[in-house]
């Protein structure tokens, strides 16, 4: 059996926002147009697609990252007319799972950024936006929520200039907004599209409405000087100062040039609440963000000699595979989420986890749709994809083929921040409770689970305190356990630049960024002073040196 699709045609993507601009709302419409999924479950009543554990529903945030396959068939732009499969990565967006934010990041390939158009960019979408930033992810920006009183489209193109520092290039203008939101003017082809009411599907292609025309000019010049800018091609249409005619795929190859060197941010809008914008956002997901084959090839090292290796993304390469995720079903065991950088794995395949140096034989491996698993004999390079049975895998694990090993790049861990002692109620649920923390542990290398020398109680450490509750929740619905729970402590976490250190000899910080954080200043074992800081999130969890002296 050979690939059904062509690498070129794969976009693998996370959709990244701050929490409630919408994005579990967006993923849900994005599943319903692709065609995999028929009822719409609404977010306020819990039953959405992508947020599969109880806890998510019951707190109405995503915590996993579950991977999800679609496909779809653009209508406009460079690949108008040819089916493309896009697998959709969950990133969550609570400020205690940055990490799981950080391990979708490493496996995807491109993003959609979701704001709330009335809000601009907040707190939390400038964490997350730094993270892609590091990651190197090139990213299209949706502004959501148009259809909300106070919803400013300029103002929120702005905060992205301003707050983020990117180059966002309106590629739609928004015809109307708050409730008269109606509809978009589409920039390069220069006409409006207007949305029916009840089903969000676009109207045929109308002329611009008089009072946008100007504006419709003025930004799609801005936007053909942005192309200009990142091609040749458009650059060579300004002869003597005057630009001369220019087809609409020129520009789009200038958006996608320009989109897969980070140097600009498509910028489209809508209401994914009334299913507005969402098919466009699609369009222009395959039109605009890169295929694997995009990207510069993998790096790993050689388990042994740490010789550094690259593994371009191609059938024929030695497989090497990384698992971001596990998760854990009741009916089928552990569910491992892979990413497949460069080879073919099938099922049955002996493989080497290269981390653990075990060699593992591949169990059942599939695809995860919206409303289905998809039970497949391969996968090939670019794939993501679910094994199941592979014996003992962790987080952050790679697979390589046995005569080609390779570690790929560790997977980061920040210091856990909280702490929290749990007890078991009677000797029974011990042990119960014990194969829980150690399975949740896999799952979620984020999470620590040690004994206390001096009590002898569980001690777990995570990234915040809704993270630990989370753990604890898991381990009542999952497990029938109710432990008995202490007191959250912080957990102390080096995160200060070497340079301050240096100056300081000792700081240590407790809390992450958006959180109020206690520092601690030691000389020796004494502690010098100490004092709560608010950590910035433009500092990404890193108090600046200017904050230092004032807890002296
Ligand atoms: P998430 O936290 O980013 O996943 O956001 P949700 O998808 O859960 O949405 C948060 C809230 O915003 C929910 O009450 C949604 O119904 C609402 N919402 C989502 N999209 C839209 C939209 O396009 N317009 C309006 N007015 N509300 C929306």
């Amino acid at each position: 059996m050979s690939r059904t699709t062509r690498i070129e045609r794969y976009r693998n993507i996370g959709i990244m926002a701050h929490i409630d601009a919408g994005k579990t709302t967006l993923t849900e419409r994005i599943l319903f147009f692709t065609g995999r999924i028929h009822a719409m479950g609404e977010v306020h009543t819990g039953s959405t697609e992508m947020d599969w554990m109880v806890q998510e529903k019951q707190r109405g945030i995503t915590i996993t990252s579950a991977a999800t396959t679609a496909s779809w068939k653009p209508e406009r732009g460079l690949f108008a007319g040819t089916p493309h499969r896009i697998n959709i990565l969950d990133t969550p967006g609570h400020v205690d799972f940055t990490i799981e934010v950080e391990r979708s990041l490493r496996v995807l390939d491109g993003a959609v950024a979701v704001f709330d158009a009335s809000q601009g960019v907040e707190p939390q979408s400038e964490t997350v936006w730094r993270q892609a930033d590091r990651h190197g992810v090139p990213r299209i920006a949706f502004l959501n929520k148009m259809d909300k009183v106070g919803a400013d489209f300029a103002m929120s193109v702005q905060s992205i200039r301003q707050r983020l520092g990117a180059n966002p290039v309106p590629v739609q203008l928004p015809i109307g907004a708050g409730p008269e939101f109606r509809g978009v003017v589409d920039l390069l082809r220069r006409r409006a599209f207007f949305f029916d009411e009840a089903s969000g599907e676009p109207s045929e292609a109308q002329e611009i409405p008089e009072p946008l025309r100007s504006e419709a000019a003025a930004l799609r010049l801005r936007l053909i000087e942005a192309c200009a800018e990142v091609d040749g091609t458009v650059l060579g249409k300004y002869v003597d100062g005057r630009l001369q005619e220019i087809t609409e795929e020129e520009l789009e190859r200038a958006l996608r040039l320009g989109t897969l060197q980070r140097q600009l941010v498509p910028v489209l809008t809508g209401a994914a609440f009334k299913k507005k914008g969402v098919q466009m956002l699609l369009d222009a997901v395959v039109n605009y963000l890169p295929a694997p084959s995009d990207l510069p090839a993998v790096e790993g090292v050689t388990p042994d000699t740490q010789v550094k290796v690259t593994r371009p993304a191609n059938d024929e390469e030695a497989m090497s595979a990384l698992v971001f995720k596990l998760m854990h079903d009741k009916s089928v065991g552990t569910i491992a989420f892979l990413r497949v950088y460069s080879g073919t794995l099938r099922t049955g395949m002996a493989v080497l986890n290269t981390r653990q140096q075990r060699r593992e034989r591949v169990g059942r491996l599939m695809f995860m749709h919206a409303n289905k698993r998809e039970e497949v004999e391969e996968v090939h390079a670019g794939d993501i994809c679910a094994a199941l049975n592979l014996r003992g895998v962790r987080t952050g694990d790679t697979l390589s083929a046995l005569e080609a090993p390779v570690v790929l790049e560790a997977l980061h861990f920040p210091e856990p921040v909280i702490q929290l002692a749990v007890e078991a109620r009677s000797r029974g649920e011990q042990q119960k409770m014990e194969e829980g923390l150690a399975r949740l542990g896999a799952e979620d290398p984020s999470l620590r689970v040690e004994v206390d020398s001096e009590t002898g109680q569980q001690l777990l450490s995570g990234m915040g305190e809704l993270h630990l509750e989370i753990v604890v929740d898991r381990l009542r619905t999952e497990y029938g356990v109710e432990a008995r729970v202490g007191q959250p402590k912080v957990a102390y976490r080096e995160t200060l630049r070497q340079k301050v250190r240096q100056d300081y000899r000792h700081v240590r910080q407790t809390g992450g960024p958006g959180q109020y954080a206690r520092v601690v200043m030691e000389v020796g074992p004494a502690p010098r002073g100490s004092g709560l800081v608010f950590v910035d999130d433009t500092h990404n969890g890193v108090i600046p040196k200017e904050f230092i002296p004032a807890i002296e």
